[in-house]
């Protein structure tokens, strides 16, 4: 049978090629299919008519009834805009045209009265209504003809401007649903929306665009955020397990002597209760004989790298070598001296290899690392250059993961002939809900718990009227030997204007911090790499006092003497980036500080996310309240992702749903993991609908 949905919407009554391009640029609607899936946004109540005189919100969409009483085109010759005032007998309103003047002159002559819907604004003072709707009103008393509530659709100004505005596209739907309502298919089987109470596909789908009553409205909502969720899902682990047939791994049998010998002997402090857990899970990868690829979630702090180092250890008993992978040269020298005086006791080799290691040294590990002789390399990007190769590699760790690409990944990958496990840490964490969705075809392990006697860090905001009082109180933490950062946000809209605000503070601060009793380093982007790492040195070193940068400044930078942290108008970062930032102190015995510092105006939003920080030291949380405050769009990581091309769930929202579409299809493909049982037909379906889609779409883009 053809598939009506599959048609392209320029077939449909009511479209042809012009509008059929514009829906498509400005809606992403090429199908049938396309359309019916293009969801309003919120209902009205047309039955309701609004008196003129209770118009007093601009919140929602009302409907009046008004009788023109004048039309006022201002600015004679070059008419910019009209004014139509209607009256009815509570009071009158203004309605504002911009656009389409001639016709607006033409079709609104005083006298004459109609309906206008539409959402009240403020100009000059007044209420009024920029561009609403209209309908003639034939003076009789109006019969409510189809449904009472009317769904809301967004369009653009290009759409309205050829017809297409929410009501346009109203049209079409209906148009599209009298030809094709009775060919919606389910696909759900019936197995399923009988235990989770779905209505079934084709009434969700008409509710949803002409709801027959109010009580509808959430039934179908409901039924398409199930489906849309359980199919991704769905298509998220049958890609994991495809991925896990097919790449056969090392296997790690063995506990070996040199993990016990770290365990009993040199591990100075007990893991935590997720340390441990994190290490089992791996565990269990590193003995299946399936490639692990896993994604470990800590915070700042929460002992990722320790967990890595236990895995090294356990890959070395088990005969083979490893690799740790950092983004800078900072971070691979601060993992190299941390892990050698972990192993210092240790009968274990390990090596730095980075841009600067000399040539000898380097032809020496090379060499080393081909005999085998070497047990663990750390280093930068230069772990993965061509020349270095090594005799079995089984272990591979990425730090940061957001800095290197997938394909920096698979060359890593490509050393060796059974490919080794992978493990990826990263700081930066995400909401459950969301990685569920966004990584759902990864393993993923989350460390959540610090260490324990960590003094948690004393976050507060100041407006700039306290500037003095933080000045003295940086004095304060100088003279007890500690180092202090700040920061300055960096917009990319206007490069320069940043980077005068961050030079403007420099010299402030080395006005107020003088030479020769205070050292300050500055960094930021438009510096060369070898003066950056110059001065992030220096600082590292403890030869300065304060550091003033741009954020520039090194994601996992460990400076345990660096007691303050001053973040310059934090009103202009996402809370991720301020829970990053502040990640950077905390990190000795002493009382750290967070100092958030911003100008007298706030956004409402603004505010909020400085009050969550000051309330907040849990990485998890403040990404939960980050992705309620902003939307998913803007996490990170998150840009690139189809997955968030959703047309009716809410990521944010919906977590409740995402947990258990989760359960739901891990429990069918538990039972039938290839969807190859009959009563799962209509899943299997749908699955390879979606995919084929999927491909196309990357085809065109
Ligand atoms: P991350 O890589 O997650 O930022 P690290 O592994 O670097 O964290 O650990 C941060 C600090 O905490 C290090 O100094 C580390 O030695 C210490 N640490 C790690 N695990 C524990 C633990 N279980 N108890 C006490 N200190 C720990
Ligand atoms: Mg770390």
């Amino acid at each position: 049978m053809i598939d009506l949905f599959a048609s392209q919407i320029t077939y449909l009554k009511g479209v042809g090629p012009k509008k059929a391009e514009l829906l498509h640029k400005e809606l992403g609607i090429a199908t049938y299919d396309d359309l019916l899936n293009y969801y309003p946004f919120r209902y009205v109540d047309k039955s309701q008519v609004l008196s003129i005189r209770d118009v007093v919100s601009d919140q929602a969409y009302v409907q009046i009834r008004g009788k023109v009483m004048s039309v006022d085109s201002s600015g004679e010759k070059r008419m910019r805009y009209v004014i139509v005032t209607v009256q009815d007998s509570t009071g009158t309103i203004d309605l504002v045209f911009f656009k389409g003047l001639r016709w607006v002159i033409s079709h609104f002559t005083p006298g004459k009265s109609f309906y206008v819907f539409g959402k009240p604004s403020v100009f000059r003072n007044k209420f009024n209504f920029v561009h609403p709707e209209i309908e003639g009103d034939t003076g009789e008393v109006r019969v409510v003809s189809g449904p009472r509530l009317e769904g809301i659709y967004s369009s653009t100004e290009k759409l309205k401007n050829a017809g297409l505005g929410s009501r346009g596209i109203g049209f079409l739907v209906r148009e599209l649903l009298n030809q094709g309502v009775n060919q919606i298919e389910e696909t759900i089987p019936e197995y399923l929306t009988t235990r989770h109470l779905l209505m079934n596909r084709r009434d969700a789908l008409v509710n949803i665009h002409f709801p027959e009553d109010a009580t509808k409205i959430p039934l179908s909502t409901q039924r398409l955020k199930f489906e849309e969720l359980l199919f991704i899902q769905l298509d998220m682990l049958l890609q994991k397990k495809n991925l896990q047939r097919k790449i056969p791994g090392q296997v790690f049998s063995q506990v070996g002597p040199l993990f016990l010998e770290f365990y009993e002997k040199y591990l100075p402090f007990e893991l935590t209760g997720a340390q441990k857990r994190v290490i089992r899970e791996i565990r269990m990868d590193l003995k299946s004989g399936t490639q692990m690829n896993r994604l470990l979630q800590g915070d700042v702090g929460s002992g990722k790298t320790l967990v890595a180092l236990m895995i090294f250890l356990l890959a070395i008993d088990n005969g083979f070598q490893t690799c740790l992978m950092a983004p800078t040269e900072i971070l691979a020298n601060q993992h190299f001296n941390s892990i050698t005086s972990f192993l210092k006791d240790m009968d274990i080799e390990v090596a730095l290899l980075t841009g600067n290691t000399k040539k000898a040294q380097r032809n020496h590990i090379h060499k080393r690392l081909l005999e085998g002789s070497l047990n663990l390399l750390i280093g930068t990007h230069a772990v993965i250059e061509e020349v270095v190769q090594f005799k079995n590699l089984g272990f591979v760790v990425i730090d940061e993961q957001h800095r290197f690409g997938v394909e920096q990944r698979a060359r890593l990958w490509k050393k060796s002939e059974v490919l080794p496990h992978v493990l990826v840490m990263t700081a930066t964490p995400i909401p459950r809900t969301l990685a569920m969705t966004l990584y759902g075809n990864l393993d993923v392990s989350i460390i959540d718990e610090l260490p324990p006697g960590r003094k948690p860090i004393k976050t507060v905001h100041f407006f700039e009227s306290k500037r003095l009082r933080v000045l003295g109180f940086m004095r304060e933490q100088i003279k007890l030997g500690r180092q202090i950062y700040v920061v300055y946000p960096l917009i990319n809209e206007s490069e320069n204007l940043d980077l005068k605000n961050l030079m403007d503070g420099f010299e402030n601060i080395q006005h107020d911090f003088p030479l020769p009793e205070f050292q300050v380093s500055v960094v930021h982007g438009r510096m060369k790499a070898d003066e950056k790492e110059f001065e992030m040195k220096r600082f590292v070193e403890g030869k300065t006092d304060i550091m003033v940068s741009t954020t520039v400044i090194e994601v996992g930078v460990d400076v345990p003497n660096a007691s303050v942290m001053i973040i310059e108008n934090a009103e202009r970062f996402g809370l991720s980036q301020l829970h990053q930032l502040r990640g950077r102190v905390g990190r000795g015995a002493d009382q750290s500080y967070c100092i958030l510092m911003s100008g007298n105006k706030l956004s409402a939003e603004g505010r909020k996310r400085l009050e969550i920080m000051v309330k907040s030291n849990d990485g998890f949380e403040i990404a939960e309240a980050d992705l309620k405050l902003r939307g998913p769009g803007d996490m990170q990581g998150t840009q690139q992702s189809g997955v968030l091309d959703l047309r009716i769930a809410n990521l944010a929202q919906d977590g409740d749903l995402i947990m258990l579409t989760r359960k739901v299809a891990e429990t069918i493909l538990e039972k039938d993991g290839q969807l190859a049982d009959p009563e799962n037909k209509l899943l299997r379906d749908q699955i390879v609908k979606i995919r084929k889609q999927k491909r196309n779409w990357s085809r065109i883009s």
